[in-house]
């Protein structure tokens, strides 16, 4: 529930920043309304010398001392890694201990009072487990027999047996039917989160599948595309160069050829994970196609990334990329170029893409620096 702006400080402090969290205490604090006007009711049944005012004030304080205590434990967060992070279960059993002691002491009012055990029942139903709202609807039924079994033998002339039988009567079949109800609904409710779940997960597996390469866990051409768009503004606004150097094996196909293809699979991802141990964080490398990588250097100069290639290129002379021929050496081409103002994404990744033929031309396993032209 959204509220207006001027109120948000107010509700942040009251209610928590956390969203779940001001959920859980709000729906205390609703109830913490309806104990209010009931002790309220039940000062003026004092007032009207209907009700004993020393059980009044008990009951009041009994109450009191309970949803100050629900709020401070919310509030405070320390349910947090609770099952029941929203106390619901100890709170509608502490309402519904507090109505039967309040049909105990109203007086002639309290046929009234059992209207609230439904309430307790409709809160239950929005944040119980299936299986606590019908543990609910049994400990109403059987607290509030109780209470009345007792009190028709202490003060039969207050709680004479046949009317006490017919109101016990309506409570069982009225509770019961009620925790049935909100069985379903929170059956209903768990359905629905469930299924929430797998949206999320369905979406962001989705989302991997659009945004990631299966084989290497790079990032794909299509979200790189993405992110140089996203550069190209940053660098707009801010007018820091950036640096983008197209990868690519040299002669993969042979290893191939003679080693078959999953060997070139573990090539491709060994030198994935060389290159991220060496590449700086900010650094983002994307799979470009079959054993060719695109690596944006953001914020930086030309000097600097043919430097982080040649930490690349010195990294990996040493490193076994494949498991099954751990002796096998790979090298690769570079053909890096910075980013011209006046230029187009396209004629710099067209700039990159020449210099990677000429570092190819020229004899491979060497980088490029595209000319600015
Ligand atoms: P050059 O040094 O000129 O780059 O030679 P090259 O052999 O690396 O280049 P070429 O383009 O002739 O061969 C690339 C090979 O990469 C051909 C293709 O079968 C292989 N390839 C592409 N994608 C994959 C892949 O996902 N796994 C494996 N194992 N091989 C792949
Ligand atoms: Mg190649
Ligand atoms: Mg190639």
């Amino acid at each position: 529930m959204s509220c207006p702006t001027w109120l948000q400080p107010v509700s942040r402090v009251v209610l928590g920043a956390d969203p779940q969290m001001h959920r859980r205490v709000l729906r205390t604090l609703m109830a913490a309304y309806v104990y209010l006007i009931c002790m309220l009711l039940m000062m003026r049944g004092v007032w009207l010398g209907m009700v004993d005012e020393r059980l009044a004030t008990c009951l009041n304080l009994y109450m009191t001392a309970g949803v100050i205590g629900f709020y401070a434990v919310l509030r405070a967060d320390l349910t947090v890694r609770c099952r029941d992070s929203s106390l619901a279960l100890p709170q509608c059993l502490f309402a519904i201990t507090s109505i039967v002691a309040a049909y105990i002491i109203v007086g002639p009012a309290r046929g009234t009072v059992l209207l609230l055990l439904a309430l307790v029942m409709a809160f239950g139903m929005f944040s119980l487990t299936p299986r606590q709202t019908l543990a609910v609807g049994a400990f109403a039924v059987i607290l509030l027999g109780a209470a009345m079994a007792v009190m028709c033998r202490i003060k039969p002339d207050d709680f004479p047996i046949q009317v006490e039988a017919i109101k016990f009567g309506i409570a069982l079949s009225v509770l019961p039917t009620m925790a049935l109800v909100a069985h379903q609904v929170s059956q209903l409710r768990e359905r629905l989160l469930k299924q929430r779940r797998e949206l999320h997960e369905a979406l962001a597996r989705v989302q991997e599948l659009a945004t990631r390469d299966s084989l290497t866990g790079l990032i794909n051409r299509r979200h790189m595309q993405e992110l140089l768009d996203q550069e190209l503004k940053r660098q707009e606004r801010s007018g820091a160069s950036f640096c983008l150097a197209i990868v690519d094996l040299d002669f993969f196909k042979r290893i191939n050829d003679t080693h078959g293809h999953h060997v070139g699979d573990e090539v491709l991802c060994g030198f994935v994970r060389e290159s991220i141990e060496v590449l700086r964080n900010a650094d983002m490398m994307a799979r470009w196609g079959g054993e060719e990588f695109l690596i944006l250097f953001p914020e930086t100069r030309a000097e600097q990334a043919l430097n982080g290639l040649m930490r690349l290129r010195e990294h990996m002379a040493g490193k076994a990329l494949s498991e099954t021929v751990p002796d096998l050496v790979v090298t690769f081409s570079a053909g890096l170029a910075e980013h011209v103002n006046s230029h187009t994404l396209r004629q710099t990744l067209e700039r990159a893409d020449r210099a990677l033929y000429a570092a190819k031309a020229s004899g491979r396993n060497r980088s490029v620096l595209a000319p600015v032209s």
